[in-house]
C-alpha cells in the first residue's frame, strides 16, 4: 500500500518539488522545523534505510548529491543536516525512505 510519499510522487497528492529526476524527488516538508527543510526520497518504495540492499546504494549516492546540490542552492553549505529517522522509536511516521536535509538557522547538537 501507499504511503503519502508514494501517493505524492504518483501526482495524487500535491506537494513543493525542489528537485526531481527519474529516480529520485526532493519536496519541501509540510511541517518545517528550520528555514530549510527539504525532504528526499527515492522514488522506488523503499521502507526504510534499514531495509536498502546492494543494489540500492548507487540511489543512496544519488541522493546524498542530490542533497548537496540543493544545500548549496540554499546557500546552506556553512552548516546542514541530513537525518533520516528509522523505525518508530526513532519517529519515523511514514515508512518511504527519506532524508531530511534541515539548516538555515543554527541547529543544535544532537541529543
Ligand atoms: P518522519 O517522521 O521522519 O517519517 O518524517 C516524515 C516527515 O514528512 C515529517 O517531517 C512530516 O512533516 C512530513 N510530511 C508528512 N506529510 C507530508 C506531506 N503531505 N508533504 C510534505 N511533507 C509531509
Amino acid at each position: 500500500m501507499s504511503t503519502v510519499f508514494g501517493l505524492i510522487i504518483q501526482g495524487k497528492i500535491p506537494s513543493k518539488k525542489v528537485f526531481e529526476n527519474e529516480r529520485i524527488l526532493a519536496i519541501e516538508d509540510i511541517h518545517p522545523v528550520a528555514p530549510v527543510h527539504i525532504l528526499i526520497m527515492p522514488k522506488k518504495e523503499i521502507p526504510d534505510i534499514h531495509s536498502l540492499e546492494p543494489q540500492d546504494w548507487p540511489l543512496v549516492g544519488e541522493m546524498m548529491s542530490v542533497a548537496q546540490k540543493i544545500a548549496e542552492e540554499k546557500g546552506i553549505v556553512d552548516g546542514y543536516r541530513l537525518v533520516t529517522n528509522n523505525g518508530p522509536n526513532a519517529g519515523q511516521t511514514v515508512f518511504h525512505l527519506h532524508f531530511h536535509l534541515i539548516g538555515g538557522r543554527v541547529l543544535g547538537h544532537l541529543g
